[in-house]
């Protein structure tokens, strides 16, 4: 394989993970960014925490394709639920993206990202089809994982894999209403955050494979379901890693 593989996280539990399999990782700072080579089952790799939303996310694809030729990209988070079966536990794994909050109407259509005569852009299907498999795989014996106590805690019962259309904007969803207009608006729509579209744009733009994963941390709306560090630390980062792992090892 020609570059590096990139492994992204917008939070730092879950990235912590991840370094945590690496045994040999060094740090490069750039673009006021730490990037980390190494390996990781076999496969050279960088990590990088991408920040929260849409131009942090687009400019740390950018850097990890101009300065580090990375081959593919795979980013792993959290999300808030929107389709009425994706429950918190659930994973997401997105077959294609869309900026929710891009509206340049009425010169374009709703959604459509302007020059690109498009509103959503697509998931590499090869590497999003590892990515399920992987996620199947780290489901399947999610008590091995995660002990029967966070199960309970957390209420995880049986959770599922769900591939569909991820929505990003520059918003953390937390009230009932605004979830029930994006499910109104975009009804295909399986769950929202705020850097997979961006990504998937920049992927795009240079032609470079992308697969995006995000736990289901909430359902975007005004419930705090659970104590959200502790899903992210007790549930979320340890899925990711999992999943990485799965999909790494093949
Ligand atoms: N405790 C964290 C909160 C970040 S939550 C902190 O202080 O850093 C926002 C992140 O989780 C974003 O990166 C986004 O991609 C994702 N996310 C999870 N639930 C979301 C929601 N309901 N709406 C938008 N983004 C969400």
């Amino acid at each position: 394989m020609a570059g590096p593989t990139a492994l992204v996280s917008a939070l730092r539990e879950e990235l912590a993970t991840v370094l945590g399999l690496m045994p040999d990782e060094q740090q490069q700072v750039f673009g006021g960014r730490t990037f980390w080579r190494g390996h990781l089952h076999g496969h050279d790799v960088v990590a990088v925490l991408s920040g929260i939303g849409k131009v942090a996310a687009a400019t740390t694809a950018t850097a990890l394709i101009e300065r580090f030729g990375v081959q593919r990209i795979v980013f792993t988070g959290v999300a808030g639920g929107l389709a009425p079966g994706v429950r918190v536990g659930d994973v997401v794994v997105a077959r294609q993206f869309l900026q929710h909050d891009m509206d340049a109407s009425p010169i374009f259509p709703r959604h459509e990202v302007p020059g690109y005569g498009r509103s959503t852009f697509d998931a590499d299907a090869a590497l999003t089809d590892q990515l399920v498999r992987a996620s199947d795989m780290v489901l399947k014996d999610l008590p091995a994982l995660l002990g029967d106590e966070v199960m309970r805690t957390f209420d995880l019962q049986s959770p599922r894999c769900h591939l569909g259309l991820l929505l990003s904007g520059d918003r953390f969803v937390s009230t009932t209403a605004e979830s029930a207009a994006l499910r109104e608006d975009l009804p295909t729509a399986l769950a929202v955050e705020m850097e997979g579209a961006a990504f998937a744009q920049v992927c795009h733009d240079y032609g470079v494979p992308l697969a995006v994963v995000r736990t289901i941390s909430d359902r975007a709306d005004d419930a705090a379901h659970v104590d959200f560090p502790r899903f992210l630390h007790e549930v979320a980062s340890r899925y990711s890693g999992a999943i990485v792992e799965a999909l790494l090892r093949g």
